[in-house]
């Protein structure tokens, strides 16, 4: 998954960025609002952490006019300790969740999970298919009840991404945006190589490729 954090302070922006990165989020840091809001708007993010505080344009403005423009992008944002104003603000601008500072990496972790899989139709709880369980955490997945396969960084993200998206047809063009950042060498061929190797860790039939259309994780809706 894709995600843009909005934060100006330099090094909780780069310690959260590095975090969730870590975590299998492909994360583009912006340090203000107008940036913030440009890169909303032309990148396919999957979700947006949002600092309100923002120079150029504060992230309340920012998150009003993505929705005003119908972007429907899930939006965490982060306010003061007392700040309830800005939460009342934040939820009727269009915020999903929010986090007040200072917060612990772990708690933002969760609620991103949390809200990721709520907008996806899923419960909260390990991500499942079948009889395949993810587990974000330690990034390994489960086939049953014994079969425990560690997977790299990219094939976990790759399959986080087709486990939120069962039975859709996903293009090659759409695992590459929303698996790697904006700075990363963006090869979709590679892609082939970590997808065979993902198959041969859950088995062939659960990733169908569809000539000239890309990939069908499960049974198609
Ligand atoms: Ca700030």
């Amino acid at each position: 998954m894709r995600l843009l954090l909005v934060e100006d302070d330099a090094k909780l922006g780069l310690e959260l960025q590095r975090a969730l990165n870590k975590a299998g989020y492909a994360t583009d840091l912006s340090i203000d609002g107008e940036d913030a809001q440009a890169m909303g708007e032309i990148e396919p993010y999957d979700l947006v952490v949002l600092d309100l505080g923002l120079p150029k344009r504060s992230g309340l403005e920012v998150l009003r006019n993505w929705r005003q423009q119908q972007l429907t992008i899930p939006v965490i944002i982060l306010t003061a300790r007392d700040g309830w104003e800005d939460k009342v603000q934040g939820f009727k601008a269009g915020a999903d969740d929010y986090l007040a500072k200072p917060f612990q990496t772990e708690e933002l972790l969760v609620r991103i999970n949390a809200v990721l899989r709520r907008c996806a139709g899923q419960n909260t709880g390990d991500l499942r298919y079948q009889k395949i369980t993810l587990d974000e955490s330690t990034q390994t997945v489960r086939l049953g009840s014994e079969d425990v396969q560690q997977l790299t960084g990219t094939e976990f993200k790759l399959l986080r991404y087709f486990m939120l998206h069962p039975g859709k047809i996903v293009s090659k063009s759409e695992l590459v945006e929303h698996v790697y950042q904006l700075d990363s060498d963006k090869d979709s061929n590679v892609l082939e190589v970590y997808i065979n190797r993902l198959r041969q860790k859950i088995g062939s039939e659960l990733i169908q490729t569809r000539r000239g259309q890309g990939y069908i994780f499960g049974k198609q809706h």
